[in-house]
């Protein structure tokens, strides 16, 4: 297997998808007064799956420059997030457990956490390469100011995360080259992605040592 990692200038891109990100969620914060603020919930625990190869390169870069203790914990800690949320699934129920990566509140990979968690809050549309579009209405107390203040959601200003994705698939691309289709698709949680270690690919058979 062929460990997956980010040459430097694709790891800036990917730092530079996330500052545009973070730039459209603030406007759309800004322009509906909406923080998290005060919450009493935190989003860490939601359950959400992930789909890059590039973000989970991108997270390991911020996992490698925690201590060995640091990195101990934390797998631990994904180790029993992947046993709660089989648990929780067994009773047929969404898990809801707070990511591995949360410490007293707050994220200890701040820089290097993923898409979903930079977006999701704000109501935002996404164009799929299919075509179809997808529209999420934001967190819960979110969705509560656009209830508010008008008549119907479509109304509110949202993110619209199609370029950025775009951009985000173009690294993708670049990372694993232009057999993406066929490759195996990844889902996984933070956690998971942190007990499987960084992500690999099956060595093409022109660069395997030959055998026999
Ligand atoms: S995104 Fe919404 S639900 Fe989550 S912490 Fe912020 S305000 Fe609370
Ligand atoms: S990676 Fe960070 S921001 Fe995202 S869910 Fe985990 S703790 Fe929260």
């Amino acid at each position: 297997m062929k460990e997956v990692l980010l040459s430097d200038e694709l790891s800036a891109e990917v730092a530079s998808i996330y500052e545009a990100m973070e730039a459209d969620y603030d406007v759309v914060a800004k322009s509906l007064n909406f923080s998290c603020d005060g919450c009493p919930d935190n989003c860490c625990d939601s359950y959400f799956q992930h789909h890059t190869y590039t973000e989970w390169a991108y997270l390991f870069q911020g996992f490698w420059l925690e201590s060995a203790e640091k990195q101990q914990q934390i797998t631990e800690r994904s180790r029993q997030y992947i046993l709660d949320c089989a648990a929780a699934e067994a009773r047929d129920e969404r898990p809801q457990v707070m990511c591995p990566l949360n410490e007293e509140g707050r994220c200890i990979l701040y820089k290097h956490r993923l898409m979903v968690c930079r977006t999701h809050g704000v109501p935002a549309s996404m164009r799929r390469p299919d075509g179809q579009v997808l529209n999420f209405p934001g967190c819960f107390r979110c969705q509560k100011i656009v209830k508010k203040k008008f008549v119907h959601d479509s109304q509110a200003p949202h993110m619209e995360r199609t370029p950025l994705l775009q951009r985000l698939v173009a690294v993708e691309r670049e990372l694993v080259g232009e057999k993406i289709h066929i490759l195996p698709r990844v889902k996984l949680t933070i956690a998971q992605m942190l007990v499987q270690g960084p992500p690999t690919l099956a060595t093409p058979h022109c660069e395997r040592p030959e055998s026999g």
